[in-house]
């Protein structure tokens, strides 16, 4: 199937407060080109050096976000032009996110990784921790970071009933800490679930952010990188 055909199809699945990050990681230019001329402006990569090599050669209207696993010496790199980082899974990192934005004067958005699956990754917050972290002051004083909600990824399963069990604890998780934490923060609003194999549960149980990439671009061929 076309890129053409794939977002067509998806499109009409997601509702108009849900946004939709198209996943380009190990994918082309040209594919991402044609899904930005088809009218898509925000894309997602989880490697730093694919996103800088990408950003620089694609058209500078696109909103980078990065989804991945994001280490603190390589904040650096894209803290300048990323739109949206999804995965911060510790003080240490947001901090780092932090500095690095005071440096030039940008505020930078981020969500906070929480650990929901039994098995699919290794990293985020588990909620206990995360409430700890909360507690804490500190993270009050970083004010070129804007916490802007939760990311989440399911088991990786075909039990449905697990996935949408995971991302309603997630979607509780999140309605705690705004009620508790962000009660007078608008821009505490978002909460990123939702792959291709999972996305029409995670919008049943109130994501506002999808990450889509194979339902849309096709497998990605992860031995060639543009
Ligand atoms: C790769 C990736 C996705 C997209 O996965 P698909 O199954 O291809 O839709 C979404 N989120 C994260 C964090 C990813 O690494």
């Amino acid at each position: 199937m076309s890129i053409e055909k794939n977002l067509k199809k998806i499109r009409v699945q997601i509702p108009e407060n849900v946004q939709l990050v198209c996943v380009s990681k190990f994918q082309p230019n040209k594919a991402i080109l044609e899904a930005y001329h088809l009218g898509e402006r925000i894309f997602g990569e989880s490697r730093v050096q694919e996103l800088c090599e990408k950003q620089k050669s694609l058209p500078g209207d696109i909103q980078w976000h990065f989804i991945g696993h994001l280490q603190t010496n390589k904040v650096k790199y894209i803290v300048p032009f990323v739109d949206l980082i999804h995965a911060v899974d510790s003080f240490r990192l947001l901090e780092e996110i932090d500095r690095n934005a005071r440096k030039i004067g940008r505020v930078v958005r981020c969500l906070l990784e929480i650990h929901i699956a039994r098995e699919s990754s290794k990293f985020g917050f588990l909620p206990e921790q995360l409430i700890e972290m909360l507690k804490g002051e500190g993270w009050k004083n970083l004010h070129n970071v804007q916490i802007c909600g939760l990311m989440g990824m399911a088991t990786y399963t075909d039990n449905q009933t697990q996935i949408r069990q995971e991302f309603r604890n997630l979607k509780l998780l999140y309605d705690q800490l705004k009620d508790s934490f962000f009660s007078n923060e608008a821009s505490f609003r978002e909460l990123s679930i939702g792959m291709s194999n999972d996305f029409q549960i995670a919008i049943e149980e109130g994501s506002t952010i999808v990450r889509l990439g194979t339902c849309i671009f096709g497998e990605r061929n992860c031995t060639v990188i543009t």
